[in-house]
């Protein structure tokens, strides 16, 4: 699919990959060069569909950031501007150069467990899974049509952040209910940010100087989202988000696990519609329901003022790490590392140094210094004395969409499945 082309008398390999993740409003995008893992450029195009829309982008091959603010009106629009400010870096959309687009696409229900060539077929899969992720799938839809309309020509690929997950056993992937009630309606635990996990519990083995199949491995994802996952030999065995990304960890502004008679009991006492409890416990829940911030730099902020609230939040949020962190060493039997990753687990030394505290019995002691010690690098954080190594490795679910979609485009098959 990616086989040399001849331009004139000029032969073009074509390694480039553009990644695309398109929310409902916005879509992040990077270009990358497989032929080397870098970077030619980034960007953003935010408030989609609003007068104040704005792109960001920054080509990495040198130049300036531009940003460009105005009404952006749909998905075609602003991609339409990104290819625009890529042509003008000398990096059009139309080059021969460009291998492939691979898109991050949310939910990939049970069907997709490898990268996949997207079709017709697949999209209509992708279209039938949006009753389970509702904000998510149809935004990514729109996503993949736009690129598809923009170069027909060229192979799209579908990336899923439920792929990793499909992995896990029956036992920690279904909910005790009835079950064909479950099947009927395709509840069952799926988990979240799969390509995170994935690339991080990887990198995690290698830090170690070992095969992914050699390791177990506790992730933690811990972003304005966040997630936990056991990860027995590469494999993922348990992971925290369930159904929707809601259940699991304290997240920004999600409650993460709660009794779910919570929510009858707010339908019958506080005559609440389920889209409000959904509002209430999506948006309005996790640390900024708690404090009214979901900032962790401000938080720990605060905390040095000596405000309770943000202490109080501060306190929910690594108290449901520390038991999800027990829960894997009991579900993995033998753990060799945990790794911190994302906005917070990469940079709030505070959050690692509490989600360790006194578990030494774990064979977990974290090295102060290394801990407090800013880098972009992954490293190990604990003390040579902890029999399980503890590590901060910095997500690229960028990189790793971009490798997926490289190998299944040069592998000429239509999934990722050997
Ligand atoms: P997402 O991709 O889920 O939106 P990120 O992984 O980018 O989120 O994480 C964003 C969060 O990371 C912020 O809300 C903030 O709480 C936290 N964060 C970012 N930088 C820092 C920092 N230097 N110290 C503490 N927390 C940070």
């Amino acid at each position: 699919m990616t086989a040399p082309r001849t331009e004139g008398s000029v032969t073009v390999t074509a390694t480039r990959v553009l990644v695309l993740n398109s929310g409902s409003s916005s879509v992040k995008y990077q270009l990358l060069d497989m032929h080397d893992g870098s970077r030619l450029a980034a960007g953003l195009v935010e408030r989609i569909g609003e007068e104040t829309s704005r792109l960001v982008h920054t080509p990495l091959i040198g130049g300036e950031k531009r940003e460009r603010s105005g009404p952006i009106a749909d998905h075609g629009a602003a991609l339409k501007a990104v290819a625009d400010e890529l042509a003008s870096d000398g990096l059009g959309l139309d080059s021969p150069e460009l291998a492939a687009i691979g898109h991050r696409v949310v939910h990939g229900g049970l069907r997709f467990t490898e990268p996949t060539v997207i079709d017709d077929d697949v999209l209509a899969e992708v279209e039938r899974l949006v009753p389970v992720a509702p904000l998510h799938n149809p935004a990514n839809i729109i996503g993949i049509r736009t690129a598809q309309a923009l170069r027909p020509d060229l192979p799209q690929v579908a990336v899923f952040d439920t792929a990793f997950h499909t992995t896990m056993p029956e036992a920690a992937a279904r909910y005790a209910i009835d079950v064909e009630t479950a099947d009927a309606h395709r509840i069952r635990r799926y988990g979240f940010h799969g390509t995170s996990h994935a690339y991080v519990s990887r990198r995690t083995a290698e830090l170690l100087g070992k095969e992914p199949s050699e390791v177990n491995v506790i992730v933690l994802h811990l972003g304005n989202g966040a997630s936990a996952s056991a990860v027995a030999g590469g494999r993922c065995v348990d992971t925290s988000m369930g159904l929707t990304p809601l259940e699991g960890l304290v997240m920004g502004t999600r409650s993460g696990d709660i009794d779910p008679a919570v929510t009858f009991h707010l339908m019958r006492v506080a005559e609440m519609s389920a889209d409000e409890i959904d509002a209430l416990l999506n948006k309005k829940s996790g640390l900024v329901g708690l404090c009214g911030d979901n900032d962790m730099r401000e938080i720990r902020r605060r905390i040095d003022e000596g405000d309770e609230r943000a202490q109080l939040a501060f306190d929910i949020y690594i108290h449901r790490l520390r038991k999800y962190i027990g829960a894997y060493f009991a579900v993995l039997g033998r753990v060799d590392a945990i790794a911190f990753t994302a906005g917070v687990g990469e940079n709030a030394a505070p959050v690692r140094e509490a989600a360790m505290a006194d578990m030494e019995g774990f064979g977990l002691t974290l090295d102060r210094e290394r801990n407090a010690a800013r880098s972009d690098e992954a490293r190990i954080i604990s003390a040579s004395e902890g029999r399980v190594a503890v590590a901060v490795v910095p997500t690229d679910e960028e990189l790793e969409i971009a490798q997926q979609t490289f190998a299944l485009v040069t592998s000429g098959s239509r999934t990722g499945n050997p």
